[in-house]
């Protein structure tokens, strides 16, 4: 992972190799900055040469992959930050959702009141909070890497696949060929009209192939109208059967299936309104911006044999001919909020438990605060890092990697970075990643199932990590 660069004014300058960044604090030439991500301060330079870099983002509903790269001339681009970034929004539901009733609760009971819940009207393109969150915090981290580095372009992956040459693929006519870019956005296609699950069995979240209708041995076509998605068992079972025959004893699910494969899928389907969203908000920075399929993602990631993460995938986004450097750790980026509007605490009956303070900030800290702890004696001895919980009595709780250490007391601390409403981790390199298979292993017939990343428990701790 490289180092971000400011010049002494503040002008972002290009990222530096880490030991190059070692150097410059050693001689006293720089300062660090910021601590996640980690950026240095050039205190004797204000500019320097400026390559092109291009900020590339795959939105998810619940990560985002975020990733910095280096453009060079021949269509090769160098990694140079990558990053996920963790949305709340099914937090943000939540507590919608409790605030809602406590509302409910407190107007109803005590006199009658008019009935007022049908009176609002939602503006033009407006989003629930919790997609509206997931808009936001990327707006956040695309204005903040701009502060941190000279971005000269975006890419965004827009749509799953391309709805202007896939617009009607079932007249049209467009044929699957596989490992071709137009077989990527006829799988992708697929996926969206056969609601990632198998046609035959029903079965979800496991790798799906594309299936012939009508056997190709028998003279079935490769037109889209003749393909279907099946597991791998439902796919085998059938083998070169005709279909009638296959589900012979299945009447329905037959009938189902052959009217489904001649209806085409109105492309409405695949608009999702959150990447729409952050289109329009990407356009407003006045930086190129690059979109791209979610089908041409996945030729990329496959053709250069890259393995899948979030934040591979938005290095993979666009068009791109060599990807170098990928292999890095991953900055892991969890949206956590800045605490909560609620004053008081409840018993599991709903009724009120003691009062919070109205403020947020004790003896200089503030929870979600990043502090560094060195306690000389006792029982807890010892240095401790991490997110710190502050209570009114100057008696902390800090978060570390090996868990909390309650108890320490506010003179015993010392601030390293503000609460900024993220936590983060480093993720290790690919290699030692267990959650991650390598491309080469990936099936090139068999899609995966769209699932989010899950990280082990050690990837999980969220305070801080190295
Ligand atoms: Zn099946």
């Amino acid at each position: 992972m490289r180092i971000f660069v400011i010049g002494s004014h503040r002008e972002p300058l290009m990222p530096c190799h880490p030991a190059r960044a070692r150097e410059l604090l050693r001689e006293g030439r720089a300062v660090v900055h910021r601590r996640y991500p980690f950026t240095i301060r050039l205190k004797d330079r204000e500019d320097g040469i400026r390559q092109p870099i291009r900020l590339k983002l795959d939105p998810g509903s619940r990560t985002t992959g975020l990733a910095l790269v280096r453009e060079a001339a021949n269509g090769t681009q160098h990694a140079l930050w990558l990053a996920e970034l963790e949305h709340r929004g099914s937090a943000i539901r939540e507590r919608l959702a409790t605030r809602r009733a406590f509302r409910r609760r407190r107007r109803s009971t005590l006199r009658h009141r008019p009935a007022r819940f049908n009176n609002r009207r939602r503006p033009e393109g407006w989003l629930a909070p919790s997609l509206r969150h997931r808009v936001d915090t990327t707006m956040t981290w695309v204005a903040r890497l701009r502060r941190l580095a000279p971005v000269t372009g975006l890419s965004q992956e827009l749509v799953r696949f391309d709805t202007q040459a896939m617009q009607n693929p079932e007249i049209a006519g467009v044929e699957y060929q596989q490992g071709t870019l137009a077989g990527y956005e006829v799988r992708e296609y697929l996926l969206e009209k056969w609601s990632r699950q198998c046609a035959y069995c029903g079965k979800k979240n496991l790798p799906l192939e594309v299936d012939h209708i009508d056997p190709k041995s028998r003279g079935g076509s490769d037109r889209v109208s003749n393909l279907t998605l099946a597991c791998h068992e439902c796919n085998q079972d059938k083998g070169n059967r005709d279909i009638r025959e296959f589900l012979a004893n299945h009447p329905d699910r037959l009938m189902a299936v052959l009217a489904k494969a001649q209806t085409p899928l109105h492309d409405a389907a695949a608009i999702n309104s959150t990447r729409w969203a952050l289109f329009e908000r990407l356009k407003d920075t006045d930086l190129p911006v690059e979109t791209a399929t979610g089908g041409r993602t996945k030729w990329n990631r496959n053709r250069l044999n890259i393995p899948k993460t979030h934040c591979l995938d938005a290095a993979c986004v666009g068009d791109l001919d060599r990807l170098l450097g990928w292999n890095v750790p991953v900055l892991g980026v969890k949206a956590a909020g800045r605490g909560s509007y609620q004053r008081t605490r409840l018993m599991k009956d709903g009724f009120p438990r003691g009062y919070l303070t109205r403020s947020k900030r004790h003896c200089g800290f503030q929870t979600g605060d990043l502090v560094r702890a060195s306690v000389p004696r006792g029982k807890k001895a010892g240095i401790h890092i991490g997110r710190v919980a502050v209570r009114a009595s100057g008696s902390f709780n800090i978060q570390t990697l090996h868990g909390v250490v309650q108890g320490i007391s506010h003179r015993r601390c010392s601030l390293i970075q503000r609460a900024d409403g993220y936590g983060y981790a480093i993720k290790p390199k690919i290699a030692e990643r267990k959650d991650v298979g390598t491309g080469a292993a990936c099936s090139r017939r068999a899609i995966p199932p769209r699932h989010e990343c899950q990280g082990s428990p050690a990837q999980k701790r969220w305070s801080l990590g190295q």
